[in-house]
């Protein structure tokens, strides 16, 4: 008898304890939120622009041009 396995990795976003299985497609983040703020951050910092810095009404920081 075998106990379904539960593998857990700390969220990179928010370092709680997340599901790494199958099931979670936010593996290794805990949840979408955390998926999406996390790449946002990312985004924001890779491709942030300085003309976009200065307008400042930017809801879509993911703008491609
Ligand atoms: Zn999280």
């Amino acid at each position: 008898m075998k106990a379904p396995e539960v593998r857990t990795v700390p969220c990179p976003a928010c370092q709680r304890p997340a599901l790494y299985a199958e099931r979670n497609r936010w593996r290794p983040f805990c949840s979408e939120r955390c998926r999406t703020a996390d790449l946002g951050a990312w985004a924001s910092e890779k491709f942030r622009l300085p003309a976009d810095a200065a307008r400042g009404d930017d809801e879509s920081p993911r703008d491609a041009h």
